[in-house]
Formats: C-alpha cells, sequence, structure tokens
C-alpha cells in the first residue's frame, strides 16, 4: 500500500507515519529527513536546501522531485511507502503521479490530517526528539518520564530542528496554506482523500489513520 499524509507542520504527520511503519510494515519516506540528511552530509543539494529550510520557505521543485525519484529507486518501497511531507506543491503531486506511473507503483489513499493553525505554532516550537531512537517530547505536553532519559530507549541525547521554533514555523504555516493546502481538492478529486481529525491524541488519531485505511 502506498499512501501520503497531508498535513501542516506541527500535524503530527512524522509521528503517524513512524506508527504506520511499525504496524504496517511501510517505508517512510520523509522529504524533509532526505534534505536534513542532505544538509548533514554537505552535499551540494543538502548545502542549497539547507539555507531555504531554515528560513522556513519550501525547497525548489526540481532538488525535491529528484531526491523523491531517487528514494523511489531503492528496492524496499516495494513494501509500501508513506510519503511524509511531500507533495507540498501542485508541481509535486503531479510529478509523483508521473513518477508513481513510471515506476509501477500506485498510490492508494491519502490522508489529510485536520488541525487548526492555534495549536501548530505551539506544539511545533516546543518539539524536541530522542537523537538515538527518534522518540518525539514537547516542552510542556509530553516530557520524558525522568529528566533528560529517553522513555523508549534509555538515551540520553536529544536534538531539535533548527526550524522548530516560533517564527519559522509561521513562514512554514504560510508556505502550507499558499502551495500545499490545495491539494486537498485536488486528491479529493482522485477519491482517495481520507480526512481525520488531527486535534484528537496521538492514539486516537493513530486509530482514526488505521480505520480510514483498512
Ligand atoms: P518537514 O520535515 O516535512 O517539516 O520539512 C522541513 C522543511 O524541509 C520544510 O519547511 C521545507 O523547507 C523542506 N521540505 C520538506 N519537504 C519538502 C517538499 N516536499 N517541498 C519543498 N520543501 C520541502
Amino acid at each position: 500500500m502506498n499512501v501520503i499524509i497531508l498535513g501542516p507542520p506541527g500535524a503530527g504527520k512524522g509521528t503517524q507515519a513512524r506508527f504506520l511503519t511499525e504496524k504496517m510494515g511501510l517505508i517512510q519516506l520523509s522529504t524533509g529527513d532526505l534534505l536534513r540528511s542532505a544538509a548533514a552530509a554537505g552535499t551540494e543539494i543538502g548545502l542549497r536546501a539547507k539555507a531555504v529550510m531554515d528560513a522556513g520557505n519550501l525547497v525548489s521543485d526540481e532538488i525535491v522531485i529528484g531526491v523523491v525519484s531517487d528514494r523511489l529507486d531503492q528496492p524496499d518501497v516495494r513494501s509500501g511507502v508513506i510519503f511524509d511531507g511531500f507533495p507540498r506543491t501542485a508541481a509535486q503531486a503531479v510529478a509523483l503521479d508521473r513518477l508513481m506511473d513510471e515506476k509501477g507503483l500506485t498510490l492508494d489513499a491519502v490522508v489529510s490530517m485536520d488541525v487548526d493553525d492555534d495549536l501548530l505554532v505551539d506544539r511545533v516550537s516546543g518539539r524536541f526528539t530522542c537523537a538515538a531512537c527518534g522518540e518525539g517530547y514537547h516542552d510542556t505536553h509530553k516530557r520524558p518520564a525522568k529528566d533528560g532519559v529517553c522513555d523508549n530507549c534509555g538515551s540520553t541525547e536529544f536534538k531539535r530542528r533548527a526550524d522548530d521554533n516560533a517564527e519559522t514555523v509561521r513562514a512554514r504555516l504560510n508556505a502550507y496554506h499558499a502551495d500545499t493546502a490545495p491539494l486537498i481538492d485536488y486528491y479529493r478529486g482522485t477519491g482517495k482523500l481520507k480526512t481525520v481529525d488531527g486535534m484528537a491524541g496521538i492514539e486516537e488519531v493513530a486509530v482514526a489513520i488505521r480505520a480510514a485505511l483498512d
């Protein structure tokens, strides 16, 4: 099964995509993660993308589509993919249709996570993750049971994304409304759109997504 998770920054796309990888054996294809890895590795594309990401703007369609195309050429995607953070523009959605066709893959569903903007700035600006296992935390809503120690794996190393601050989140939300939200109608037109209430708790949202995909 190949699925897109659509939603604004902070909606919980990454968290829900991780659940689906565990529960359904799908591969998480996060363009944000791929671009951050490229930036950390210091590749030319990564360095070009980093400045744009740090400002909260969208990286060019050309770069992102290239990154996705390369990732879709790896054999593990045959077990099924969750697209997390892609597509984000109409041009990317059209390119994804073409890439899937060329590579003999089918898009089965698009899950749209509906969340109010007011919640998102707070959610994103307080979040951090375990550097070892990727478990997600939040300064006020979800601290580790023992301060400084990951509940999941016991690691004491945590990290925060450079673009998770209030000012950049507002730029990312603007980009979402201008370029990405119109994709909801695009996918509604294909009959593949499922909408879930992303304001509910993490577990409840996970159950709603599984039900929508069953
Ligand atoms: P994310 O991890 O999905 O929140 O993405 C972090 C940042 O990476 C975004 O704010 C963009 O700068 C960039 N990015 C990730 N995915 C895309 C995409 N599909 N199109 C353009 N830029 C992207």
